[in-house]
This record gives C-alpha cells, structure tokens and sequence, in this order.
C-alpha cells in the first residue's frame, strides 16, 4: 500500500467519463435513500435536496473568509445564525457563526471559554471544563487542542447526566459547564435546568449541545412532546451548539455556534495584525470558507419555513414512536432511556447485541455501534418511515441465531474481566501491551484490516484493560484505513448508453448502481 504511488493523469479525462465513473462508484456506499441507513445522512426529501443543490451550485466559488467582497454571505451568514438563534430562545442580543460542522462549532465555544476565562478567571491556570461522560467527542478534541482539561461526570440510571455528582465536580478552576440537548448515545436531555443554574451560581458559562436537538426539539415541544426546558429561556445558558447539516436538512458543512451576547463572541474571533499580507482576521477555526455550505443553508430554512419543519418534525417523531414501541415488544432488547430526541439506544442482557449487529449489517442495515453500555445506536429519519416493520423483522431475525448469554456466561465473563484488571495492575505494561499487539494482530489490525466482524474487534477493545493500548490501536487503524489503496484504485469507465450522463446525476439520490 505505501509503496504504491498514485500519479495525476497526464492528460484529463472528458467530464462524461468522470460523472460516468463516479455514477458508477457510488454504488458502493451506504444506500441510505433506501431507509437502511441509521446514522450520517439527513434528508427531506428530492425537493428540498433540489434547491440545496441549485444555491449551493449558485456560490461554489464565493469564499465568505472576506465579508466585505461578498455581501451576500455575510447577510445570508447573519440571518440564519439570527433565525436559528431566535429558534433556541434567542433575543436581539443573540449572536453567533456558522461553522463547517457541530465539530467546529463545540471548538469554537471551548476556544471562547478559555479566552473568556482568561480575561474574567485570571487566576486561572489550566481551565477546567465539567461534562457529561455522554458528551459528544469534539469537546475532547476542543480540550486536547486548547489546552483545556475535562472533567467528565457520570450518568445516572435514565443515562441523563448526574447531577449532584456534577456539582462535587466543579472547583475554582472550572471555566464552563455542559450539557446535551439531547445527548447523541442515548438521545435523552441533560439537567440542563439544573447545569445552568449552577453555571449561573458560580459565575461561569454554560454550553448547551443541541447539535442533534437544535432542529427537533423545539418543534416537539409545540407538537405537545414533554421536553425539559434546554435552551436560552434557561438563564445561565451563554452558548449553544446546532448542526444545520443534520435536522435543519442544509448541505454538508454547515453548523451554527451561538452566544448570549457579543461580548462573548468576541473571544471566539482571531485576528493577526503583523502579518506582511496585511491585517488578517477570521470568525471561526478555517480560514476560506464555502460559500455554497451558507447559501443552502440560507436556501433550505427559508424553502422548510417553521411550518415546514413542524411537519417533518412530526413524521419523524412518529417514526421514533413507532420504533420505541415496536421495540418494546421484543424480550430480548433493552431500550436505554427514555429518548427526548429522535435517536434511540438499544442493548441486550440475552444475547450479544454486536452479534446482533452484524447480523443485521449483513442484511445491510448501517448504524453506530456504542460503549458503556453495549448497544446499537439508530438516528431516526424521513427515509425510515414505512421501514420500522422491516427493520424490525430484520432484527429479529438477526436476534434469533444468537446465542443466550447465561447468567454463568455473565459472571464467567465478569470473573475474566476482573483477571485482566489485576494481571494488568501486577503486570509490567511492557507485557500487556505485548498480550494486546499479539491479539490485535490475531484480530487482522496489526495487518492493516479491520475485523469483518465487529462483535469480535467491539468484544475485544471493550475487554482489553489497557486503555492506552486501545487508543494506540484504533490510530493505527485509522491510519490504515486513510492510506492509499492501490488495489482499489479507481478505474475509469467511459459511458456505453447514450443516456445523457446530465439526467443520471440529477436523479440523486440513486438506489444501488449495480441492482
Ligand atoms: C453530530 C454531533 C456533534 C458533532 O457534529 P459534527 O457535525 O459531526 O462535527 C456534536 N454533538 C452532538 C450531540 C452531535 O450529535
């Protein structure tokens, strides 16, 4: 693989080829029109997936790094932070950005609180930030990259945050509390009454994720759906994170970041004033921004409309219904919380659920797989309405091969797990890292595949009692999975039909090239 080099072509190939080629290896990916897809993609359907389309195309070349050359984006960038800040109880005072993902977003917020803190803590050396252990990874990644350090607090019995022991968490370090709106595991929302307020007490801010939520749950709450209070109407919330890309239905990357004020937005902003290209300064972490990414973003929320989304909320709230009630009706599945949002997780204490899981990937179902507890995660859609029946059947008999786990099977289990715990404290680490390289080569890491199956990889990671070593493993994974494969290198295919390829790329999204 790394020996293989992969060159630009020496001449260019005709733009038919190229649709034609790509038409052809799309057919491959996760056919998630189709309804079997439970995580990544968010669609309202072709209409809407038309105008995002049109203005997206409309400012593919515009960069909204310089908001003076383009007007346009910038008024575009202004009224849909507005608009999505008015949605989560925003007043005139709100403000925000529009970011390139909930990722970018979350950053963001952390980078401000450092900077705030800064100003406002000054005692403060390492900042220290409280959340939820269900929080979502990017606040690690925020973390890791500032400078920052996490505090993580558990969860209770209904997977919301515990409180009171977030609380015995804060000191005079702590420069912001968060909470989920919902959170993506379990998709039930934090305390955030309860995180805010304290924020409030203590003189520090408080971030409210609704990555995932943002576009959901207000509309539930008129929908008569029974959703804690999460957003600015709690005082003490001072920002927010919202993915326009998921539930408002706006093209990849777009995500929103607001603040209660200015003032702090302010501490979000960079600028570069020694440069020899002259003064530079940029709102969020890159530097030239997609123009398309805004303008449908600015396109969809005025093409869905409150009413719109009113509606589309409401089809997928019954498909969550649907679901959870469907599900219920299974012995063997446990569902893990009582969801506020529209994503469910769901475990076992019967069978193995990733044997279940990949017995239903082999029926071609796509979802995440979860941790503490073990489970399947599903992200509800419009794609999945009329599918529950199906998935539901398909789950079934993806639960039926798989063995019971007897309660010996568990405490057997439990005993192994314990071993391991002492050899590894009774162990040089030299030799458990030695141990887990044997077993991941033994799995097919070592050799650059991932397991087939991920109740095997899942099953092992979980056990393994050397968390460092799992880290070491999944990099080196990933590292595998992103390099250069000459073996599936893309082979051009010039079309036979003369079927306009135009027509074929605007049917997106296309079943599977190759039925
Ligand atoms: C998706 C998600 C994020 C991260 O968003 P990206 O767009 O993938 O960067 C953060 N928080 C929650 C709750 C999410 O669901």
């Amino acid at each position: 693989m790394t020996d293989a080099i992969k060159t630009l072509p020496k001449q260019g190939f005709d733009a038919q080829t190229i649709l034609n080629t790509m038409q052809e290896l799309r057919g491959e990916d996760a056919s998630w029109s189709e309804g079997k897809c439970w995580a990544l993609v968010y669609s309202a359907g072709e209409e809407v997936t038309d105008v995002l389309r049109q203005a997206f195309t409309m400012f593919l070349t515009e960069n909204a790094l310089n908001p003076t050359a383009f007007p346009s984006l910038k008024q575009m960038e202004t009224e849909v932070v507005a608009m999505t800040g008015h949605l989560l109880g925003g007043d005139a005072e709100t403000t925000g950005s529009m970011t390139t993902g909930g990722t970018e977003s979350i950053l963001m917020a952390m980078k401000t609180a450092k900077m705030w803190a800064k100003k406002h803590k000054r005692w403060v050396r390492t900042p220290e930030v409280v959340l939820p252990a269900s929080a979502h990874p990017a606040f690690e990644k925020a973390a890791y990259y500032f400078g920052i350090k996490t505090v993580y607090a558990p969860l209770s019995d209904d997977y919301r945050v515990d409180f009171k022991r977030m609380k015995k968490l804060v000191n005079r370090n702590t420069i912001m509390l968060v909470g989920s709106a919902p959170a993506y595991p379990q998709g039930v929302v934090d305390p955030i009454g309860d995180i805010a307020a304290l924020a409030k007490k203590k003189g520090i801010l408080c971030h409210v994720d609704a990555c995932i939520g943002g576009f959901v749950l207000p509309f539930a709450k008129q929908l008569g759906y029974d959703i804690p209070s999460w957003d600015f109407s709690v005082p003490g919330v001072t920002s927010m994170s919202v993915d326009l890309h998921k539930y408002a239905y706006a093209a990849k990357p777009a995500s929103v970041v607001v603040y209660k004020n200015a003032e702090l937005r302010k501490h979000q902003f960079f600028a570069f004033t020694e440069w020899t290209g002259g003064i530079y300064a940029s709102p969020t972490m890159t530097g030239s921004r997609s123009g398309g990414a805004i303008a449908a973003a600015w396109a969809v929320l005025n093409f869905i409309g409150h009413e719109g989304y009113m509606d589309i909320v409401r089809r997928v709230m019954n498909v969550r219904d649907e679901l959870v009630d469907a599900l219920k009706t299974i012995p063997e599945i446990d569902i893990h919380g009582i969801p506020d949002g529209s994503m469910v997780g769901i475990g076992s204490s019967v069978v193995d659920i990733f044997e279940v899981g990949d017995n239903l990937s082999e029926k071609g179902w796509h979802f995440d797989r979860q941790q503490e507890p073990v489970s399947i995660h599903l992200t509800v859609n419009l794609a999945h309405e009329g599918k529950v029946e199906e998935f539901i059947q398909d789950l079934k008999d993806a639960i039926a091969p798989c063995a019971r786990i007897s309660k010996s099977d568990r405490l057997k289990e439990k005993i192994m797990y314990g071993v391991m715990d002492a050899a590894c404290t009774i162990l040089p680490t030299a030799v458990v890292s030695k141990a887990t390289a044997v077993a991941s080569k033994a799995m097919g890491i070592g050799d650059g595949e991932l397991p087939k199956k991920s109740a095997a990889m899942y099953g092992m990671m979980a056990k393994l009692p050397n968390r460092g070593d799992v880290h070491h493993l999944v990099i080196d994974a990933l590292d595998k999975l992103l390099s250069y494969d000459s073996t599936k290198e893309i082979k051009m295919i010039t079309p036979t039909t003369d079927e306009s390829i135009e027509d074929r790329v605007i049917t997106f999204p296309t079943k599977k090239a190759k039925s």
